[in-house]
């Protein structure tokens, strides 16, 4: 995108131009564009005069979904620092090693936060800033209300910044191993917000039903934010677009379906875009046909395998908007496949039609690119794309290659462009020889009336190697046997796919912060 800007500081300082006009809510709060720059300029000046933070230097963020963390990551980028957005739902143990590997200098939290991080803080030599009220005695941590009333008025000090140096180092979901940081530069970033804009407009304008709202006269575009700022799915295409953009943001601190209609109708939401498992908890929930959901105009899931149920649900429940569904990853930053409109019916298995901005290969288990149409590991080529991992020699040497990026996907593109995704290369599951893919048996098991979640591991075979093994939750109420599911399974499978472990949990299934079952989690509790 050649009118994007090159560098954070200029796509940051572009939502200076929506002065009064609202930008957060918030709980009680409501933030105008002036107000939440205000605090932006007042920390941007406290990093830099007071705490010294040079260019490229790590500030790492840790806080549930808030106006600081927005706050916070402004002022960071625009003053040459890198950010690194932490998993806020993680552990003492995941977030000080998320610490300890960015090698981060300072640590902007919420007390939660820092209850888990503090015992590390001096042995890593970072500093802390804390929100909320607290009397901390600590010197190496400040309040956040304090430091920015002590520096209200200050200007944001500049600092030289170049498209290509790193802007920030975001975590993987770290749903295959320990998350790793992706590194992205000031360009990599800019250049996935205007692909973000671009993806929202094409959408919006291939769906007669969206135009006509756009065009019906009074329609304020309002993003309900219910995802976590931690991952791209938050931090770009609400946060930033909507800073840009000058579109009005409204934030949940945890996801809550009920509490999701009652903001849609409160705040009149248009959009609404999360994991799918959110989706579908909202279209599931009793109370969506008695809401007011008749602002929403364009609702989405993706960045998660989404079930064939969740298709069928979302165009059958909410009439009035547009639907669809996405693929990507941390490390591509944007976008890579999108589907709305009549192809997310269309081609119901598909993730989406290819980003104008991506280029694809497949390759094989050797690392030669594959025909076309051939299924194998998905490489992508994009400008958005990140320059590397952090701190991971090894990782870099087999995932990058000039500009090619491994992403630890199978899957094919058809004739017309459209991926489709087969599995990730770490779930495959090899028995006796023949290739299975949990995604696809998951899929299937996610169409039985009776199982609301399910998921496909692997289970040690003395004479096969491994063998699939299920773990399901059934619907609320339903009863479900093992010989159900098999049979189920043996109209739609080959019989070596079909699992012959199956394991009936009460619970939810264990869910990372982007929506993903935890299969480690499932292996511990059922196999080790
Ligand atoms: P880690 O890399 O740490 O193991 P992760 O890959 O889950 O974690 P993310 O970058 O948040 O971390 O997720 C990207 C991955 O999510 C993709 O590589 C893909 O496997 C999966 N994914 C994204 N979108 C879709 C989709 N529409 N359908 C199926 N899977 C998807
Ligand atoms: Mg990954």
């Amino acid at each position: 995108y050649k009118n994007a800007p090159a560098t954070m500081r200029e796509l940051v300082d572009a939502g200076r131009a929506h002065g009064e006009q609202e930008f957060l809510v918030y709980q009680q709060k409501r933030l105008s564009f002036t107000q939440f720059f205000d605090k932006v300029d007042a920390l941007g000046h406290y990093l830099i005069n007071n705490k010294a933070i040079a260019k490229g230097e790590r500030v790492a963020i840790a806080m549930r979904n808030c106006p600081e963390w927005m706050v916070a990551y402004a002022a960071i980028v625009s003053v040459g620092a890198v950010v690194v957005p932490l998993n806020s739902w993680g552990s003492a143990d995941e977030l000080s090693y998320c610490l300890k590997d960015a090698g981060a200098k300072l640590l902007i939290c919420d007390p939660a936060r820092l209850q888990l991080t503090k015992p590390l803080l001096k042995s890593l030599n970072c500093q802390a800033i804390v929100t909320g009220d607290n009397s901390n005695t600590d010197e190496s941590i400040g309040n956040f209300d304090d430091i920015i009333t002590q520096n209200r008025g200050k200007a944001l000090p500049t600092t030289a910044c170049a498209a290509n140096d790193i802007a920030q180092i975001m975590y993987t979901s770290g749903t295959t191993g320990r998350p790793k940081g992706a590194v992205s530069s000031h360009k990599n970033i800019c250049q996935a917000i205007y692909s973000f804009e671009f993806h929202a407009i094409c959408s919006a304008m291939a769906n007669p039903k969206a135009i006509e709202k756009m065009f019906a006269g009074g329609f304020a575009p309002c993003t309900l934010l219910s995802v976590p700022l931690f991952h791209v799915s938050g931090c770009y295409a609400a946060f930033l677009l909507n800073l840009r953009g000058g579109r009005k943001t409204v934030m949940m601190y945890k996801w809550s379906p009920e509490e999701a209609l009652e903001l849609i109708s409160k705040e009149r939401v248009t959009i609404f875009s999360a994991v799918p498992s959110m989706v579908m908890d909202l279209l599931r929930h009793p109370d969506v046909d008695s809401s007011d959901t008749s602002s929403l105009f364009s609702l989405g899931g993706g960045g998660a395998a989404c079930p064939p149920a969740f298709k069928e649900t979302i165009s059958n429940t909410l009439s009035s908007s547009y639907v669809g569904t996405g693929y990507g990853m941390t490390e591509s930053n944007a976008i890579c496949a999108s589907c709305t409109g009549d192809a997310f019916m269309y081609k119901p298995d598909s993730a989406g039609i290819l980003s104008p901005l991506v280029e694809w290969q497949t390759r094989d288990e050797q690392g030669q690119p594959l025909p076309a149409g051939a299924s194998g590991e998905i490489w992508l080529k994009s400008v958005c794309n990140i320059k590397q991992y952090w701190n991971k020699p090894d990782a870099n040497n087999i995932n990058f290659d000039g500009n090619w990026m491994a992403t630890g996907d199978i899957g094919y593109l058809d004739e017309e462009n459209f991926v489709y995704l087969v599995g990730r290369a770490k779930d495959l599951i090899i028995r006796g020889g023949e290739n299975i893919y949990p995604a696809e048996i998951e899929a299937c098991l996610s169409l039985h009336p009776s199982i609301s979640e399910a998921a496909i591991i692997a289970v040690p075979d003395e004479r096969l190697g491994e063998v699939p093994g299920a773990v399901i939750k059934p619907r609320d109420g339903a009863e479900i046997c093992h010989d159900d599911i098999k049979s189920y399974l043996s109209n739609k499978l080959a019989a070596y796919k079909i699992p012959q472990n199956i394991w009936i949990s009460s619970q939810d299934l264990p869910r990372n912060a982007s929506g993903k079952i935890l299969k480690s989690e499932l292996v511990r509790q059922y196999i080790d």
